[in-house]
């Protein structure tokens, strides 16, 4: 088979920052675990206004568009505050996700023993936490027509449309089946047909897809707002989650800082499969370019090589690897290596982005 090709689009603010550590990993796999790839770099965000004036150049999509993977860092910062909506470098973002039909954004809420500290939640609650929420990212309130704010009987209205189509719950709902098959083989579909009637066919076309062809994996429904009641209440109850794009907006979110931080986060969003078998796909931190820590060597490149992790087992079918990087970060964890936004108020010295990959790096070696 071809080397497998990845794009990398580091971003603004600590994105490249991030990415740099990323790219050792990814030289470390070439070089001792002859798993080399095709890294490719390019904009996106501001990088890519300052550079084109536009947030994403179409030489850049018609890229993403051709590599088996795609990397991303983060978008944004001050300087793009006063931009037009169509030019901010967050539409760089939705544009990949919107053409690359990204559908199935998965986001892991995993708890590392050595930052159970660090949830809201007690302890005992979330240590050992593994769970992953499937949501849906290409549809329903935030795309669904008609929307904007109109003008009726003298005042303004403010309208959005919740609206999914059966084919696009139908193909989240076989993501988070094929998910679970992978894991601890349990789906929960999060809705609220009790008042709302797109969540009636949510619940149907899951019902249905599960009859058919995933008989075998356990499922179960809740309405989204029990769901964000048991998330902060049970959340070890839950292994695969899958909701549409409005409540996975909310519940991921509150589901990672079970977590603790926002530095530790990795996300994929995949698409339909390509002609090579591999999905389409996206991999990035949940983090955003955090303006207020740029150029301060303060990030934690954690949430990237995670994401990275992420692509080794979703997009390139190497389980082995991903388990292997992540336990390399689990181990740098445990043996008390930090960096800023992991430490408590009375810890010791914290390490830098670099030290961080370094680390990293070293327990990589070690588990040779
Ligand atoms: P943010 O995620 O950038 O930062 C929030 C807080 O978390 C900050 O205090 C930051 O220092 C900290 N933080 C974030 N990532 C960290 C890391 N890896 N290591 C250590 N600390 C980290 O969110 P924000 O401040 O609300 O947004 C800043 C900019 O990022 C805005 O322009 C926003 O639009 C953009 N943004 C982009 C994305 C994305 O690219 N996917 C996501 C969210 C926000």
């Amino acid at each position: 088979m071809n080397t497998p090709s990845l794009l990398v689009l580091a971003g603004d603010g600590i994105g490249p920052e991030v990415m740099a550590e990323v790219k050792r990993i990814i030289t470390w796999f070439g070089d001792k675990r002859d798993l080399a790839f095709d890294v490719s770099d390019d904009l996106v965000g501001g990088a890519a206004y300052d550079a084109h004036g536009t947030p994403l150049h179409d030489d850049t999509m018609a890229k993403a568009q051709e590599v088996d993977a795609v990397l991303l860092g983060a978008v944004g910062g001050p300087a793009y505050d006063d931009l037009d909506f169509s030019l901010k470098p967050e539409r760089g973002l939705l544009r990949l996700r919107k053409e690359m039909d990204l559908f199935a954004n998965l986001r892991p809420a995993q708890c590392f023993d050595a930052l159970a500290d660090f949830s809201s939640l007690k302890k005992d609650i979330v240590s050992g936490l593994d769970i992953m929420i499937v949501r849906e990212l290409t549809s329903g309130s935030y795309f669904g027509e008609p929307r904007g704010i109109f003008v009726e009987n003298g005042e303004r209205v403010g309208i959005n449309t919740q609206r999914y189509t059966e084919s696009e719950i139908d193909r989240v709902a076989r993501s988070a089946f094929e998910l679970a098959r992978r894991r601890n083989n349990k789906v929960c579909s999060m809705e609220k047909a009790n008042v709302m009637e797109s969540g009636v066919l949510w619940r149907e076309v899951v019902t249905a897809v599960h009859a058919a062809d995933y008989p075998d994996v356990e499922l179960s429904h809740m309405y989204a707002d029990n769901g964000a009641m048991q998330l902060v209440r049970n959340p070890k109850q839950f292994d695969v989650i899958v909701t549409d794009n409005l409540f996975g907006d909310i519940l991921s979110d509150c589901a990672a800082m079970l977590t603790g931080s926002l530095g530790m986060l990795p996300s994929a969003s995949l698409g339909a499969p390509m002609e090579n078998g591999r999905p389409k796909a996206m991999y990035e931190p949940v983090h955003g370019s955090a303006p207020d820590i740029t150029g301060q060597s303060k990030a934690n490149p954690s949430a990237c090589i995670l994401s990275f992790a992420m692509a080794l087992r979703y997009s390139f079918d190497q389980g082995d690897e991903a388990a292997r990087l992540e336990n390399a970060v689990q181990s740098v964890l445990a043996k008390g290596i930090r960096t800023a936004d992991l430490m408590q108020a009375d810890g010791g010295k914290a390490v830098s982005t670099s030290e961080m990959g370094d680390a990293i790096l070293a327990e990589l070696d070690a588990s040779l």
